[in-house]
């Protein structure tokens, strides 16, 4: 059996007027902020793409769904993520499992990890014990501490029998 890991990184910024979409679940932010981006902006997704394409050395998504591309405005990740995951899949891969972790100072995401994990563990066609998520502050500290930004650091590990 051959074994292949990737890490993903995202950071978007927070601002008004834009929803707050983290894995695939829409949030609210107590100052009304969201994540601003040319998709729907959810950074977990994101980086959970970025670790499945780096485990296979495919590059990253800007190369697959470029931000000036009109085609991908407002673009739900989830729906990128399926294309994703169908790319590994062509290839005789598959994911054995995920982790990631999202850093934002707020909203508390505690509440909503279960159903993040179930909605990317669906549309990847995995268990949910297989997508792991978990969820730190910044301690207050650099841009994410200072809720200019939510982060998320994500590895995925593919193998193929
Ligand atoms: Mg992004």
């Amino acid at each position: 059996m051959q074994l292949r890991i990737g890490n993903g990184y995202d950071i978007h910024r927070l601002v008004p007027g834009r929803p707050l979409i983290l894995g695939g679940q829409r949030l609210e932010h107590p100052e009304g902020l969201g994540l601003d981006g040319h998709s729907d902006a959810d950074v977990l997704v994101h980086a959970v793409m970025d670790a499945l394409l780096g485990a296979l050395s495919l590059g990253d998504i800007g190369k697959y769904f470029p931000p000036d591309d009109l085609q991908w405005k407002g673009a739900d990740s989830l729906v990128l993520l399926e294309q994703v995951v169908a790319l590994v899949a062509e290839r005789g891969w598959r994911v054995s499992n995920l982790d990631t972790v999202v850093i934002a100072e707020r909203p508390k995401l505690k509440p909503h990890i279960e159903a993040m994990r179930a909605a990317i563990a669906s549309r990847m066609g995995l268990q949910p014990d297989q997508v792991g998520v978990k969820a730190t502050t910044n301690e207050r500290l650099g841009p994410e501490g200072r809720e200019e930004g939510i982060a998320c650091h994500a590895v995925a590990l593919l193998l193929q029998p």
